[in-house]
């Protein structure tokens, strides 16, 4: 038997407790990644430490707000620390404060553009020292589908917009440095997330996703695993010239 000797890469996912976090950072600790599961609170994170441990993986679960820079610094320090040097970094701690906007008040704006758009902002900025420093990086932010616009989405649609114009600027800026940045942007992905949109519009969760895959060319909503395969694709190794792109995992097409 061989031995390794090359340490294993470190990944940060973000909003990794549950959903299509917690599918990514199962998915890239399968592909021999050790991960750090970030979240709000670090109680909540450990079910998905724990179902990676459990496959022979190694994971650790971080606490923290990703709007806030300090708690940021603090975390990716922490990473470093426990489990090496990031060089992987998935964005996608998200919320939704979905209302129209006649309706929408300050706060639900601004929290929406806290968490997707300066959530990525503060992580990206504290880690991207560590991937210069390797001369190695992949950033994958979590955009979506409602970047095109969505009705009662006015703060979510242009914040996940936003992280389309803010990839493509990172991709520019770090190329050089062995660092690429992508967006994914899932369509219907079946989550609390849109549990929660259903229960807003008062839909039985089942009939919602039915009425999505009427509309879906591949006849059914999308899973945390098919947008976790895509991820890990745009991290792996052989992924270095593929930069700046947005790729739409939706089940069909979308500009
Ligand atoms: P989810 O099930 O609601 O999970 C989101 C996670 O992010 C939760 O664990 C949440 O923690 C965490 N989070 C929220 N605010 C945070 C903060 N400030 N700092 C750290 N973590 C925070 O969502 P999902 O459906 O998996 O969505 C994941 C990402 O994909 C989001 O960016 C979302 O906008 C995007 N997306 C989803 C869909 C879809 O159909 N589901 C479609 C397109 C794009 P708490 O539980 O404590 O709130």
């Amino acid at each position: 038997m061989t031995e390794q000797t090359t340490a294993p890469r470190v990944a940060i996912v973000t909003g990794a407790a549950r959903g299509i976090g917690a599918a990514t950072a199962i998915r890239l600790a399968a592909d021999g990644l050790a991960v750090a599961v970030l979240d709000l609170e670090e109680s909540a994170g450990k079910e998905t430490v724990e179902r990676i441990t459990a496959a022979g993986g190694r994971a650790v679960a971080i606490g923290a707000d990703v709007s806030d820079a300090e708690q940021v610094q603090r975390a990716v320090e922490r990473v470093a620390t426990e489990l090496g040097a990031p060089t992987v970094l998935v964005n996608n701690a998200g919320v939704l404060r979905d209302n129209l906007l006649f309706k929408m008040s300050e706060s639900d704006w601004d929290t929406v553009m806290n968490v997707h758009l300066k959530g990525a902002f503060l992580m990206t900025r504290a880690v991207q020292k560590h991937m210069v420093d390797a001369g190695f990086g992949r950033v994958v932010n979590l955009s979506s589908s409602s970047a095109q616009g969505n009705r009662g989405q006015a703060n979510y649609s242009a914040a996940k917009a936003g992280l389309q114009g803010f990839t493509k600027t990172l991709a520019i800026e770090l190329g050089k440095f062995g660092v690429t940045a992508n967006a994914v942007a899932p369509g219907f992905i079946a989550t609390d997330m849109t549990a929660a949109t259903a229960a807003r519009v008062g839909m039985d969760f089942e009939d919602f996703k039915n009425a999505a895959a009427g509309h879906i060319p591949v006849a059914r909503v999308g899973t945390p695993e098919d947008i976790a395969h895509t991820i890990s694709f745009l991290v792996s190794e052989g992924a270095g010239f593929v930069s700046g792109q947005v790729v739409y995992v939706a089940g069909g097409p979308l500009d």
